[in-house]
């Protein structure tokens, strides 16, 4: 899978190594094979909804939540959801952002997955994870295809959530 994600030097700026994944998006063998191995991760863990993170998170998880027979949940930018939301706001390098989501997105019992393309810092999953938490939902697992291991997004989000396994594809 690695083979089709193009590394794009000085984007979105100047020393930043950005990782395209639509080169992968494009290759309908390894698009499936991501998904089959987010379906049976989510299976595992005994997911009932997928998570979709705007906006690479969506295309990602939707068609997780088609073939696993999950619910698919997406997580906005601000001010994109019609009804009633959480909103959680978090740091980004410079300045901050927030994510929201309904608030009736879970039934109780819903045992939630956060699926997303890249975990770099881990500031974007753990308001995620804040998010979710406030609609009284348990996460069970957070899945993404690629990890930047040197951002260590990982230590970011046991410090949220200890237990919650990380998966990186
Ligand atoms: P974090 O909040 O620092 O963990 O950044 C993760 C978020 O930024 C994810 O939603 C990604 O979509 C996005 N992101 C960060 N770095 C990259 C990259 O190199 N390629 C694609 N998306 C990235």
């Amino acid at each position: 899978m690695t083979s089709h994600i193009r590394d794009v030097p000085d984007y979105p700026k100047p020393g930043v190594v950005f990782k395209d994944i639509t080169p992968l998006l494009a290759e309908p063998a390894a698009f499936g094979a991501m998904t089959a191995e987010f379906v049976r991760i989510a299976t595992e863990l005994g997911a009932t909804k997928v998570v979709g993170l705007e906006a690479r998170g969506f295309i990602l998880a939707a068609p997780v939540a088609v073939d696993g027979g999950f619910g698919f949940v997406p997580v906005r930018k601000a001010g994109k959801l019609p009804g009633e939301v959480f909103a959680v706001s978090y740091q980004l390098e410079y300045g901050e952002a927030v994510l929201e989501i309904h608030r009736d997105s879970f039934q109780p019992g819903d045992r939630v997955l956060i699926v997303d393309d890249v975990l770099a810092t881990g500031g974007t999953a753990a308001a995620a994870l804040q998010a979710i938490r406030e609609c009284g939902a348990e996460t069970v697992g957070l899945a993404v295809l690629l990890e930047l291991t040197f951002l260590d997004g990982r230590a970011r989000l046991s410090a949220e959530a200890p237990a919650m396994p990380v998966h990186a594809l």
